[in-house]
């Protein structure tokens, strides 16, 4: 029988890893086997050091993350080193932070990787929002609060039509949706305005930053706060914004305090 010729014989793969929040614990046991059963592992910025340092002593760690002063590594090239690991039949792991489907430009690595014939799959991670609401107790849905829950970012692709906030506030008040903003802090004075053409003003915000983490820091206030708070309180990046009903069960903790408070958890 003819076997066509073929230049680079696939022999290794690429698994997409989500290593969750930032806690180390808040990994699953499958991203867990995946990291150490890696031979190459290319990291984004938001990962955890201490979730790295679980690979084998051996593997090669490569970081692609754009903190630290350094210029975000080009996509592109990315997926390039992706393939070409895997073609050296190389056990690559895509560590990538919370979820790897969650706006972190999975799934166009995955179309990448499944256009040139790698082998590839997906490990979940526990998303930032997810992690950020359990850490003050509160739910996303709540039968008499939200009846769903949109995660949104902040930040669209340059070029590509802005968030249309307005739109996503009339939804969110008339379906009683919770919303989840990820990469929402540089742009919350544009944000607060877009919500406010259809959401009360005295709608309850929650900016969580390094959720999981003993960093974590969070402010609560009402959409009209939403700029002054993460001025005055300093919340920078990452953090995640929380807008909906379901905040009033926190309320009781807010107005023990001042009205913009940030509290500081106990590490
Ligand atoms: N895939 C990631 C999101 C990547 S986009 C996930 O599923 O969580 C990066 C954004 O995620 C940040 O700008 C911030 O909005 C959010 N984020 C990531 N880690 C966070 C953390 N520990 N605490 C709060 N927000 C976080």
């Amino acid at each position: 029988m003819y076997t066509p010729f073929n230049p680079s014989p696939v022999l290794g793969r690429v698994t997409l890893v989500g290593a969750g929040p930032g806690d180390p614990e808040l990994l699953t046991i499958k991203a867990l086997k995946a990291i150490q059963a890696a031979s190459v592992l290319l990291v984004d910025d938001l990962v955890n050091p201490a979730i790295v340092a679980m690979a084998a002593p051996t593997a090669r760690v490569i970081h692609v993350g754009k903190r630290g002063g350094c210029k975000s590594t080009p996509q592109s090239f990315i997926e390039k080193l992706m393939l070409t690991a895997a073609r050296e039949g190389e056990n690559v792991v895509r560590l990538k932070g919370g979820d790897p489907f969650m706006f972190g430009r999975g799934g166009e690595e995955v179309a990448h990787l499944q256009e040139a014939g790698v082998p590839v799959s997906v490990v979940n991670g526990i998303t930032a929002g997810l992690a950020a609401v359990a850490s003050l107790n509160v739910p996303l849905t709540h039968r008499d609060q939200a009846h769903g829950v949109l995660f949104v970012t902040g930040h669209a692709r340059p070029g590509s039509a802005g968030i249309d906030w307005p739109c996503l506030a009339a939804t969110a008040a008339r379906c009683r949706l919770t919303l989840v903003v990820y990469m929402g802090v540089s742009s919350c004075a544009d944000i607060q305005a877009g919500l406010l053409t259809g959401l009360p003003a005295q709608t309850p915000v929650a900016l969580i930053q390094n959720a999981s983490l003993p960093q974590q820091r969070h402010v609560l206030c009402t959409l009209a706060q939403l700029h002054d708070s993460v001025r005055e309180q300093q919340i920078g990046s990452p953090a995640v914004m929380v807008v909906g009903e379901v905040l009033q069960g926190i309320n009781a903790l807010r107005e023990q305090v001042s009205p913009v408070a940030a509290f500081r958890f106990a590490s």
